[in-house]
């Protein structure tokens, strides 16, 4: 009835009284039950606890009585969060994360915890404890990740929007592969404080929507700063929507010419020429930049990835939180490592692993120290290219469409070099955004970047691509 219906949409209707809180909340429900035995989305809902929202719903806040998927390592109060982890699995929430306060505060219902790849490791939603989740647009294949199952409910119409969690693309890769809109705010910009650390200098909540203003409208409530993130930022938070419909006239947009490679796939390629000649049309100018260290993110990304992934899991021991080994020996240590070792899955692991190696004395030089001078390269670059006059940054989001489910052919470090557009944004701390583009076949988005804290501009370059391919 109100499957794949925008939140601004569905607030008007709300307004109108043309439909009740409660019935909105029934409805997703219904589409949870019908779909999520095919797409594996969700790992849990409590319709009780949504429908108890709902009934006390104020429709004069600004998202008054929309419910909104909030991805499993996102904190609500009393309810489970378990990171797809084995390692989390009876664990229930004492508090709420401060993007889900903000989200109450603003009269949402936070309703589901979407699946996704365990502690956010991973790129399809297939490192999930709780099975993999299926790409609606496609169910032989994975969705992106990983907030997998945040992607794929909205791209579904179980839920109109959806917090994920964006480390090194996790928001904008699966919004790209199931044809939704994905933004990854600046780094700081929404309170961190309640999300389950996975590589905190790089960790940012974001949002996934069916539209450009959606994400303008979830944005406003989960911004500004908060005393509980020493991270978040102080800026004011302007009014995202004032101006979204300004267009991009005079813009100067800026193409990275690495970024125009032989080794993306047609699709993306004609993804990427499409928003060009759309962007163009509107008055705007395209004009080639260089990011001379694009190449090296990938390998910077997954060594500061891993090497604090590997200090933030270090508090999974099988004593203060989580999952217990049972049969443990009296031998020093043995606790924490078999509760580790079937705790943890395998991708995990690995990180766990390589963080702790490029971490150790003999070997923090040359691997991570000069990881972290790539990092600023990489950022130094973005900020001579906006210094060079561009205001926004156009790329690819992925090299390729969604993979098929079964592809058994990439290698860890295959999988990894995926990550190629989307890392630099989190190495940089800029805010970016997917925006789904015309497809005949399976759905592309494409990427925009901005300097810091200018989501105001990003969102008005994105919702202009939007209109006018309507
Ligand atoms: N695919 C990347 C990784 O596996 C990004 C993950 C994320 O953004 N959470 O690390």
């Amino acid at each position: 009835m109100f499957a794949k219906t925008s939140l601004s949409v569905l607030r008007r209707k709300l307004i109108d009284r043309q439909i009740s809180p409660t019935e909105l909340v029934q409805e997703c429900a219904r589409r949870m039950q019908e779909l999520n035995p095919a797409l594996n989305a969700f790992i849990s809902w409590d319709t009780e606890r949504a429908l108890q929202a709902a009934a006390q719903a104020d429709m004069s806040l600004p998202l008054g009585g929309l419910p909104i998927a909030i991805k499993d390592n996102i904190c609500c109060l009393g309810e489970p969060v378990r990171c797809a982890s084995r390692m989390l699995d009876n664990f229930v929430t004492p508090y709420d994360a401060t993007s889900v306060s903000n989200l109450r505060a603003a009269g949402a219902i936070p309703f589901g915890r979407t699946n996704m790849d365990e502690f956010a490791m991973g790129s399809a939603g297939k490192n999930s404890a709780y099975g993999v989740t299926r790409n609606p647009a496609d169910e032989e294949r994975v969705p992106g990740g990983s907030s997998s199952g945040s992607a794929a409910a909205v791209a579904a119409g179980m839920i109109p929007a959806a917090l994920g969690s964006d480390t090194g693309g996790s928001v904008r890769q699966p919004a790209s592969h199931c044809g939704v809109v994905g933004l990854k705010p600046t780094y700081g910009r929404i309170s961190r404080y309640g999300l389950v650390a996975f590589a905190s200098s790089l960790d940012q909540i974001g949002t996934l929507t069916s539209c450009v203003d959606d994400a303008a409208l979830l944005l406003q409530s989960l911004c500004g700063h908060d005393a509980m993130d020493s991270t978040s930022s102080l800026k004011p938070v302007p009014n995202f929507s004032a101006d979204l419909h300004g267009g991009v006239r005079g813009m100067r947009i800026g193409l990275p010419k690495e970024y125009v490679s032989s080794g993306n796939a047609s699709e993306v390629q004609n993804a990427l020429n499409a928003a060009m000649a759309a962007l163009e049309a509107q008055g705007a100018e395209i004009c080639e930049i260089s990011l001379p260290h694009a190449e090296a993110a990938v390998a910077s990304y997954y060594i500061i990835a891993c090497a604090e992934a590997s200090s933030n899991l270090a508090r999974y021991d099988g004593v203060r939180y989580g999952y217990r080994a049972s049969e443990v020996s009296n031998a020093p240590g043995d606790l924490y490592a078999r509760s580790r070792t079937e705790g943890f899955g395998e991708e995990v692991k690995r990180r766990i692993i390589l963080g702790t190696y490029v971490l150790s004395g003999g070997y923090y030089d040359a691997y991570y120290a000069r990881a972290q001078r790539v990092r600023a390269l990489v950022a130094r670059d973005f900020t001579q290219a906006f210094e060079s006059g561009v205001q926004l940054i156009l790329g690819p989001v992925a090299p390729a469409p969604a993979p098929k489910l079964h592809a058994t052919d990439m290698t860890p470090l295959q999988i990894y070099l995926e990550d190629i557009y989307t890392v630099p944004a989190n190495l940089a701390g800029l805010p970016a955004i997917s925006v789904p583009t015309p497809q005949s076949g399976l759905p592309v988005g494409v990427q925009l970047l901005a300097p810091h804290f200018e989501e105001a501009r990003l969102l008005r370059a994105a919702a202009t691509l939007e209109q006018s391919w309507k």
